[in-house]
């Protein structure tokens, strides 16, 4: 049987693709790998994660993959090959998990390496189920209860133990925290919880930074306010995730109508707030795509993340738009975006989205920067 998720005829492929549509070959090696998952047979895990370096290029990115007997993909503990050509060194792996508490954006600080965007998935999101392309409830939990951290208690137990963990004192060189949840019972509880976390990390870890909200429960004025008013600097980055069959694919407390997501966003922006979407490549046909992302320029602050469409659960791979299962389709998904940009001063940020469609170039130019 065909294997859904495999885009990549082989790799002189990723090269005439490079030429017909001038997008990097590492840029299409990674988004092909992303969909497809990889096979790591060093680990009983449904998911993992690893770092890597393509020989294309002198770059090192990290990986957040399905673990798949079925992908042409494979680790062999040092190296990644595709149909057993190897394509980039690789680190060993671990078991991706959805409810730890992790770190982005590593910098160099007097000789250490210290990540300054940390993702604290507080709210139980490994329990969270409904959304027809998620898959995060069935994956293993990092230790048991730690995704759990609705009370002031259990937050500083566990910031204190990433601290331990991690040799740092405080939190004063992370520059952005993302709050990453599972759905709340309602909008008064997740507003509760984000204030709550900006206290404690602010007041008793020296946290000065920028705290961001991934989620799509905070819609009244009211709220924003009360966010723009305490959490200072704040970002609101909305999951939308697809444009089409909304009601299909996304649960009911996800649900928010797109005109209604655009008018949250653009108040939040009035009100000094930082904005973004969350969206899942793949879901929807490329005309509605850019006809629907072009109607939120006015509303963003930052440049939308765009994640791949992965297949975390078996079947997932039916939920994709059927123009979506070739590789053209995710080339010329970054055309639109680069298009629709083009006179905006934003750009994708790598180390904030593993499995995006941009990793190097981005509008003709070099995507610098830290990736990792
Ligand atoms: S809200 Fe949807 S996408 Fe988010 S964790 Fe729950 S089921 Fe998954």
């Amino acid at each position: 049987m065909k294997n859904k998720n495999a885009f990549l005829e082989s790799l002189e492929h990723a090269f005439e693709l490079e030429k017909k549509y001038d997008v990097p070959a590492v840029d299409i090696l990674l988004i092909s790998l992303n969909m497809e998952g990889v096979n790591y047979p060093f680990l009983d895990s449904k998911r993992v994660r690893f770092k890597m370096s393509p020989y294309l290029i002198n770059e090192e990115f990290y990986l957040a993959l399905t673990n798949t007997k079925d992908s042409r993909w494979t680790h062999n503990g040092k190296k990644l090959l595709f149909e057993k050509k190897p394509i980039a060194d690789a680190e060993l792996a671990e078991n991706d998990t959805c409810d730890s508490t992790y770190f982005r954006k590593f910098v160099n600080i007097k000789g250490h390496k210290i990540g300054t965007e940390m993702t604290i998935n507080s709210n139980n999101r490994r329990k969270c189920s409904g959304c027809k392309f998620c898959g995060t409830y069935q994956l293993n939990s990092a230790k048991g209860d730690e995704d759990d951290l609705t009370s002031p208690l259990k937050l500083r137990k566990r910031i204190n133990h990433v601290l331990i963990n991690e040799k740092l004192e405080d939190l004063s060189y992370v520059r952005g925290i993302s709050i990453v949840t599972g759905c709340f019972k309602n909008e008064k509880e997740t507003l509760e919880h984000i204030l709550m976390l900006n206290d404690v990390l602010k007041n008793n870890y020296n946290f000065k930074g920028e705290l961001k909200y991934m989620g799509s429960q905070m819609t009244s004025l009211k709220s924003l306010k009360k966010i723009a008013e305490y959490v200072n600097p704040a970002t609101i980055a909305m999951t939308i995730e697809c444009f089409t069959r909304r009601d299909q694919m996304l649960k009911p407390k996800k649900r928010v109508s797109l005109e209604k997501s655009r008018e949250i966003l653009n108040s939040a922006k009035a009100l000094g707030i930082g904005t973004t979407i969350l969206y899942i490549q793949g879901l929807d046909p490329l005309d509605i795509f850019a006809e629907e992302i072009k109607k939120y320029i006015p509303v963003l602050t930052n440049f939308p993340i765009i994640n791949t469409m992965q297949e975390y659960a078996p079947g997932q791979a039916d939920l994709r738009h059927p123009s979506a299962n070739k590789i053209d389709y995710y080339l010329n998904a970054r055309k639109i975006l680069e298009n629709i940009f083009k006179d905006k001063n934003l750009k994708p940020k790598v180390w904030q989205d593993y499995r995006g469609l941009f990793f190097t170039k981005y509008n003709g130019e070099k995507l610098n920067g830290i990736k990792i």
